[in-house]
């Protein structure tokens, strides 16, 4: 069996060594490097900065721990330096790994050409006359082009010194005052990086909370957390425009309540989303059927053409790394089982996976991770919950370590009827705080096994370790 990748990011690496694990014969391609935003401009470059901001940040505190610090400097250019190497590094490993697993790498521009034909040309114009490009014919197509960073269509939005993320991240010097628009997952990772990293930071964001798909009281009490380390967030702003000053700063326009306010900055991130790449294929002239969020798929990630699959952030919903990973093994294990003559291709997921319990991470100082429902999400379904909470400032390890700002939520189901939920199931946990994102891995097994409040009470967990949250959560 014959399997064509288009796009190298986490969906489509991944799932292409494990297609190859399969005896499947793999050909990837890629118009970038292989690593796709994750690797290359997103999760892996962000949490290197992240790491020279934590290692900064240990050393400004250091004098509460005793330890005499005199004078620092930050050489900006060596933290870019050394994020790309841990890029260059993982990028290196992706190239073996799918040498090691005999799958063809092809570096150009892929189109549809059918539902069993791509064409690869290194033009940035695949289809364009006395390019002939190579076809690659395959049973089945996965297709995994991902996302581009949104801008506002407002004035001044493409002044120069406005950046996308992934140009920050490229940033030749360090920016004293940076403006961010939106405070999402980006934005706010960005902002809390960079205050680490001395420059003064306004955050302006359109909706009345910060990280507005997340449960409002935990993002309400990030905020405080975020506030304290001095950064500017202010919420209900609607940016009007952006201009250029003479002196090369940059004046961003906002409006909230009725009044028009400035922020005065050196760079400006522009961190409002990002939109699936739903224009790099010929989709429409394929017949698979796209709106702009993305690519329409079933349950199992297939198109509307058969033998034509989409996974990651070219479908929209959910634009994680680890959420695109699951789906090209979903996609993966549909093609193998409908590939089977004796099966019936209209079959429903065969695998176990449950795109209802996906952990999140926000990777602020401190991070936030969220897993399942949020309380609002829970009260929009008419479900009875009990919220039961538990505070860092009261975990013994985390005093030792002077890392008290943090508060967890598990929600769990009341009396529901009827809702498939067993009373005290746990529906969902939104916690910040150190190390929230390998803990709520704990919340994201428990909630795939349907574990109950009493199931967790039972479950020892040891001390002194910040994993107690939990339990200190569920013994109130
Ligand atoms: P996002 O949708 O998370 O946040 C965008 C923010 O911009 C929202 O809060 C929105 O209200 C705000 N906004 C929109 N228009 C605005 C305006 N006119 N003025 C002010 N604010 C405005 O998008 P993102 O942060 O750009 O991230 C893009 C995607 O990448 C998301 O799906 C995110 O989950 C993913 N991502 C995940 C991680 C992670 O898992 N750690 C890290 C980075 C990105």
């Amino acid at each position: 069996m014959k399997l064509t990748i288009i796009g190298a990011g986490p969906g489509g690496y991944e799932t292409a060594v494990k297609a190859a694990g399969r005896g499947i014969e793999v050909t990837i391609i890629s118009d970038g490097p292989v690593g796709g935003t994750c690797l290359n401009e997103g999760c892996i470059p962000t949490k290197s900065f992240c790491r020279n901001a934590e290692v900064l940040e240990e050393f400004l505190r250091a004098a509460e721990f005793g330890i005499d610090c005199k004078g620092y400097s930050l050489d900006f250019n060596k933290v870019v330096e050394r994020k790309n190497e841990v890029v260059t590094r993982l990028r290196n490993g992706v190239d073996f790994l799918l040498k090691g697993k005999n799958i063809t790498l092809l570096h150009g521009r892929a189109v549809l050409k059918d539902s069993r034909t791509v064409v690869v040309k290194e033009s940035a114009d695949p289809l364009s006359a006395g390019n002939e490009g190579i076809e690659i014919s395959s049973d089945y197509i996965i297709i995994a082009v991902g996302s581009s960073p949104s801008i506002l269509p407002v004035k001044g939005s493409d002044c120069n010194g406005v950046l996308s993320s992934t140009e920050l991240l490229d940033c030749e010097t360090l920016p004293a005052r940076l403006c961010v628009i939106g405070a999402g997952v980006i934005g706010l990772e960005f902002a809390s990086i960079f205050k680490s990293f001395g420059s003064e930071v306004t955050v302006l964001e359109f909706c009345r909370d910060i990280l507005p798909r997340f449960d409002t009281d935990m993002s309400k009490r990030l905020k405080q957390a975020l506030v304290k380390r001095g950064i500017s967030i202010n919420n209900s702003c609607r940016v009007q425009d952006l201009s250029k000053n003479a002196d090369g700063s940059i004046t961003v326009s906002y409006e909230k309540n009725g009044n028009i306010s400035n922020v005065v900055a050196d760079k400006v991130l522009m961190a409002v989303g990002r939109h699936a790449n739903v224009d790099a294929l010929n989709l429409a002239d394929a017949g698979i059927e796209f709106t702009g969020k993305g690519i329409i798929v079933d349950e199992n990630m297939e198109t509307n053409v058969p033998n034509i699959y989409a996974i990651g952030d070219i479908v929209g919903g959910m634009m994680l790394a680890h959420v695109a990973v699951f789906q090209g093994y979903r996609a993966l294990d549909h093609i193998l089982y409908s590939s089977c003559p004796e099966e019936s291709v209209s079959a429903e997921p065969c695998d176990n996976i449950d795109f209802s319990i996906v952990p999140a991470a926000v990777f602020t100082n401190p991070e936030a991770a969220t897993v399942g429902m949020t309380e609002d999400e829970c009260k929009a379904k008419g479900l009875d919950v009990k919220c039961l909470k538990s505070f860092f400032r009261a975990n013994g390890k985390a005093v030792a370590a002077d890392e008290t700002d943090g508060f967890c939520k598990i929600i769990v189901s009341g009396d529901n009827p009827d809702s498939g939920y067993a009373k005290g199931e746990i529906l969902g946990c939104h916690m910040f705080g150190a190390h929230s994102s390998d803990i709520i891995h704990e919340i994201g097994s428990l909630m795939a096994v349907s574990a109950t409040i009493d199931d967790m009470k039972g479950i020892i967990h040891a001390h002194p370790t910040l994993s107690e949250i939990i339990q200190a959560a569920v013994q109130e």
